[in-house]
């Protein structure tokens, strides 16, 4: 097993964050992705109701 750790930083703030962040967040870090999915949950809520 020779994998490489290759460093990733979040896309919106900056820090430091793993491979599996990067893959699972699609390159932010989760509190980022977080902070988007509310978003974008906040304004698909609005239009719903
Ligand atoms: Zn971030």
């Amino acid at each position: 097993m020779a994998q490489e750790k290759k460093k990733h930083h979040c896309e919106v703030c900056g820090r430091e964050i793993s491979q599996e962040e990067y893959d699972n967040y699609d390159g932010m870090c989760w509190e980022c992705w977080d902070d988007q999915l509310t978003e974008e949950s906040d304004s698909m809520f609005g239009e719903l109701m």
